[in-house]
């Protein structure tokens, strides 16, 4: 009855079975013991990226930002308590574009903040510019029920 959901470890980046039904009770990581959901979005380099958006069953939202970016700094506290709300429906990832340029690339980033939603690891939408948490879980909620 209960599919098992795959998530991706925050930590580890392993990769957890969980049933459906137990995805919000809190649970951990069967490899390092690490909390699945931490209530902030994970910080990944292009090989946790990759596992996350292509093996996770839970869409992915993804935040392109770099540290010279005062819009994404702006918007870094409204997508961190974007997380707390989403999880553990959504998965919320932040990509340093200057870190990882091949993501940047990859995605032809033109503009930052730029937020991309994920699903079975396509791109399903994207929105450049900062937004605040109103608006973020908006967007969020509305491109992932299409
Ligand atoms: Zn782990």
């Amino acid at each position: 009855m209960s599919e098992p959901v795959l998530v991706t470890c925050p930590a580890c980046a392993s990769i957890n079975r969980i049933p459906k039904a137990k995805l919000g009770a809190g649970p951990k990581c069967g490899r390092c013991k690490a909390p699945l959901f931490q209530g902030q979005p994970v910080e990944v380099d292009e090989t946790a990226f990759n596992r996350h958006v292509s093996r996770d069953s839970l869409p992915v939202v993804a935040d392109f930002w770099a540290n010279w970016c005062g819009p994404c700094h702006a918007m870094a506290p409204a997508f961190k308590s974007a997380a707390a709300e989403l999880e553990p429906h959504v998965r919320l990832l932040k990509v340093d574009t200057e870190a990882e340029p091949r993501l940047a690339g990859r995605f032809a980033i033109r503009s930052i903040p730029t937020l991309i939603a994920f699903r079975n690891g396509n791109e399903i939408a994207r929105v450049a510019g900062a937004m605040d948490r109103t608006r973020l879980l908006e967007w969020v909620r509305r491109v992932l029920a299409d």
